[in-house]
C-alpha cells in the first residue's frame, strides 16, 4: 500500500527477536515499565540503562518488552526511550502500543514514529480499563494499520489464557486467531500461576496449527505486588486461585525466604514454558542488573534440571504442596487431565482428549429474538420502525454491520471493541467494567455457539472509522 510516510525508516531486516523465532532458538525477554517523570525517575532511568547494557552480553535475551501505561498513566513507552534502549541493548525492543485513549486516525503516525526510531517489534493490546469516555482502539486496528502501512514492523498481540469459564476461553482462543488472521507475527500470554492454562494454550495451538511464536509472560513477584495478586491478579482478567493468594501471603510472611521462593518458582515456570514449547518467556519484576543475572542464571540451571515433562511436574507440585491452582467453583479446561505420568510432550494421547463445551447460551427470549432478527433481516429495516426493532431484537443501533456480529448489538461494551472481548472479563465471565452486565463478547460467542457459527469468530469486523462515532 502507498503512503505519505515521510519517516526515517529502516528496512535492515535484521531482528533477533525475529531470528530467534525463526532458528527455533528459545529465548528470554526482560519486560520493563518505563520511569515516570518526577521523584525517583533518574535512578529508574540509571537501572534500566544498566540493565541494558548488561544484557547486551548475554545473546539468549532476544529483546527488552517495554509496557505502556500498565500502572500508571505516566509511565509511557515513548519512541525517544525504546530508541535509547535499543542502543545501548544492541537490539529492538518491543514497544506496546496500548489503545486507551488512542486516536485510531493518528495510528500511522504514531507507528511510523517507533518505526523510525528503529524499533522494529510492537505489542498491540486495547489496554486496561480507566474511566468512562477514554476511547480504547482494539489491538487487531493497531496490527491491521501496521501492516497496511506496509512498515517494517513485527507485531505481537495478547491472549489472556487464564479464563475459566467456557465462554471465556473459547472467546480469548478465537480471538486470538483472529488477531493471527490479521496479521499478528507473534502471541504473549497474560502472566498467571496456574500451569495447566500454559499448558492448554501451547496445546490448542497446536491443535490448531497456530504457527506463530508463543511467549509466555511470567512475572517475579515482588512483596509490594502480593496484595494486588491476592486480591484477584496481577491485572484485571488474570485470575489466581484462592489457595494460591493464602500461599503467597504465607510465604510473605517469612519475608527472609521470600524472594528466594519467588525465584525458585519462576526458574520452575520458565523450565515448564519451554519443555510445553513455547518459544520463549517474558519475564516482568526484575529491578536492576544483579537482579536479572540471578534470575536467568537460575533459570538457565533449572531448565537443565528436567529431562522430561512429567519429572517436571512431579517438581511443580512437590512445590505447592498441592494447592490447587484453579479458582474455586470455577474450573473450565479445554483438555481432560490424564493420571497418566507424560514423560513424552509430543505424545498427544490421552491428554489431548478434549473435554465437551457446555457454552454459556443466552436464555431463550433473546435467542428467539435474534432469530426474528436474521429472518426479518433488521440491518436494511429503514425508519424509525427498523430502529425500533433493532433496539427490541438486537439490543441497540450498532456502528458495525449487525450481521457481522451474529445480530448482537455490541456498544455496550464500555471499550467498544468490536472484534471480540479484552481480556479483562471477571471469573464469572461478566464485564469487567460493570459486574451486572455480562461482557456483551461473551452473549454474542453464546449466540454464535447456538447457531453453529464459532469460526465466524475467527474473522475480523470492519471496525467503525472516527466519523461513524
Ligand atoms: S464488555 Fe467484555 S470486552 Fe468489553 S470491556 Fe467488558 S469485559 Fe471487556
Amino acid at each position: 500500500m502507498k503512503t505519505d510516510l515521510q519517516f526515517k525508516l529502516d528496512f535492515n531486516p535484521e531482528n533477533p527477536l525475529r531470528q530467534a523465532f525463526s532458528e527455533g532458538r528459545f529465548a528470554f525477554i526482560l519486560e520493563v515499565d518505563p520511569p515516570c517523570p518526577g521523584i525517583g525517575a533518574a535512578e529508574q532511568q540509571t537501572a534500566l540503562d544498566g540493565l541494558a547494557t548488561w544484557s547486551a552480553s548475554q545473546p539468549d535475551i532476544a529483546a527488552f518488552f517495554v509496557t505502556d501505561r500498565l500502572f500508571d498513566e505516566n509511565s509511557r513507552a515513548t519512541p525517544h526511550l525504546l530508541g535509547r534502549l535499543r542502543q545501548l541493548h544492541g537490539k529492538s525492543p518491543i514497544a506496546t502500543i496500548s489503545g486507551r485513549d488512542l486516536d485510531p486516525s493518528r495510528l500511522p503516525e504514531t507507528l511510523g514514529s517507533y518505526a523510525s526510531e528503529e524499533v522494529k517489534n510492537i505489542f498491540a493490546c486495547s489496554g486496561h480499563w480507566l474511566a468512562q469516555g477514554r476511547l480504547h482502539v482494539d489491538g487487531v486496528e493497531t496490527i491491521r494499520s501496521g501492516k497496511s502501512l506496509g512498515l517494517p514492523l513485527f507485531c505481537g498481540a495478547a491472549v489472556n489464557p487464564f479464563k475459566y469459564n467456557v465462554n471465556d476461553v473459547y472467546g480469548q482462543y478465537l480471538k486470538m486467531i483472529l488477531k493471527v488472521n490479521a496479521g499478528a507475527d507473534f502471541i504473549v500470554t497474560q502472566a498467571g500461576w496456574d500451569m495447566r492454562k500454559y499448558h492448554e494454550l501451547a496445546r490448542f495451538c497446536s491443535l490448531r496449527e497456530v504457527s506463530v511464536p508463543i511467549v509466555a509472560r511470567l512475572a517475579l513477584v515482588g512483596e509490594a505486588e502480593v496484595p494486588r495478586i491476592a486480591a484477584g491478579g496481577l491485572v484485571p482478567g488474570a485470575h489466581v486461585s484462592q489457595g494460591f493468594a493464602a500461599q503467597l501471603q504465607r510465604e510473605l510472611q517469612s519475608r527472609p525466604q521470600f524472594m528466594s521462593v519467588q525465584l525458585k518458582r519462576l526458574s520452575l515456570q520458565a523450565a515448564g514454558c519451554a519443555l510445553m514449547g513455547y518459544n520463549a518467556v517474558q519475564i516482568r519484576g526484575l529491578r536492576n542488573a544483579a537482579e536479572a543475572a540471578t534470575v536467568l542464571d537460575t533459570c538457565r540451571k533449572v531448565r537443565s534440571q528436567f529431562a522430561s515433562f512429567g519429572a517436571w511436574l512431579e517438581a511443580w507440585k512437590d512445590f505447592h504442596h498441592g494447592t490447587s491452582m484453579t479458582p474455586a467453583n470455577h474450573h473450565f479446561y479445554i483438555y481432560r487431565q490424564s493420571d497418566r505420568r507424560r514423560d513424552d510432550p509430543e505424545n498427544a494421547e490421552p491428554e489431548f482428549a478434549m473435554v465437551e463445551a457446555d457454552f454459556d447460551y443466552p436464555l431463550s427470549g433473546l435467542l428467539w429474538r435474534n432469530r426474528f432478527a436474521r429472518l426479518l433481516k433488521v440491518e436494511h429495516m429503514p425508519g424509525r420502525k427498523g430502529q425500533w426493532l433493532r433496539q427490541f431484537l438486537c439490543g441497540g443501533e450498532q456502528r458495525t454491520d449487525l450481521r457481522a456480529t451474529q445480530y448482537v448489538c455490541l456498544e455496550s461494551c464500555p471499550k467498544k471493541l468490536v472484534h471480540g472481548p479484552c481480556g479483562g472479563s471477571r471469573l464469572d465471565g461478566s464485564c469487567e467494567v460493570e459486574a451486572e452486565l455480562p461482557c456483551i463478547h461473551n452473549t454474542r460467542l453464546g449466540v454464535a455457539a447456538w447457531n453453529n457459527q464459532l469460526d465466524l469468530l475467527e474473522q475480523a469486523i470492519k471496525a467503525p472509522s472516527a466519523s461513524d462515532s
